[in-house]
């Protein structure tokens, strides 16, 4: 039987899977999703996490990355049509899970002041979530990264996602002019876009919203998530 962690890159789960290995060390297998869409920043976590829990992390996915998925599925995802999160997360997840021993374990990084749920877990499988028997909240896993030194990613989902709030895209205009181009391409390639149209007062394709980036068009400042809101294990 196994002992599976599972991390999607944010906090919760960095600490979950670094505060174990001090308290219950054993040959834990750590899992995580990719979707090949991952930002640079996401892609260092997950080798700095490597090297600090001593062993390569899993990721389970599926055979094309979010570019391929897009030219499979013929479209673009958006928050009316989340495919994505089924195609390249959810489904890979459950066949995963699927394929594990009987009596295996995972541990799920949800804390003592979050709301309990269960997720995408096999029936066969025993689930704990060890921060909550810890009594850990937000603060204290701030607090324990602080002590070990670990910085997490701003955005731990894909670049082009398209849940994103506008500042996120403001800021991937500036920072990955190369994926910004890419999303670009992709909208005029499938005649969508990721932004539904009417959400805001700024135009809904990369496009015309990188021509008001460019012209210095203000945002109000937004408060940045250290994890994504849409998929977790
Ligand atoms: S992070 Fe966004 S784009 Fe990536 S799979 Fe999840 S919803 Fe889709």
């Amino acid at each position: 039987m196994k002992h599976i962690v599972g991390l999607s890159g944010g906090k919760d789960s960095t600490a979950l899977a670094l505060r174990l290995m001090e308290v219950e060390p054993r040959d834990y297998e750590y899992i995580c999703n990719e979707t090949g869409n991952e930002l640079p920043d996401m892609i260092a976590h997950w080798e700095k996490l490597e090297e600090m829990l001593g062993k390569p992390i899993i990721r389970v996915r599926h055979d094309r990355d979010l570019e391929g998925t897009i030219d499979q599925m013929n479209m673009l995802p958006n928050v009316f049509s989340r495919w994505c999160t089924r195609v390249l997360k959810i489904e890979p997840t459950i066949d995963y899970m699927g394929g594990l021993p009987e009596g295996s374990t995972l541990y799920v990084g949800l804390r003592a002041d979050e709301e309990a749920r269960r997720g995408l877990f096999g029936e066969d499988i025993t689930i704990r979530f060890p921060m909550r028997e810890w009594g850990w909240k937000e603060e204290d896993v701030w607090k324990y990264l602080d002590q070990r030194g670990v910085c997490i990613p701003a955005r731990t989902d894909c670049a082009l996602c398209p849940y994103q709030r506008l500042g996120e895209w403001r800021d991937l205009y500036n920072k990955y002019p190369v994926m910004w181009a890419k999303g670009v391409e992709l909208e005029k390639k499938f005649g969508h876009t990721f932004r539904s149209p009417g959400r805001d007062t700024w135009p809904a394709d990369l496009e015309s919203l990188g021509e008001e980036f460019a012209r210095g068009r203000k945002l109000r400042e937004y408060k940045r998530s250290a994890s994504c809101r849409v998929c977790s294990l």
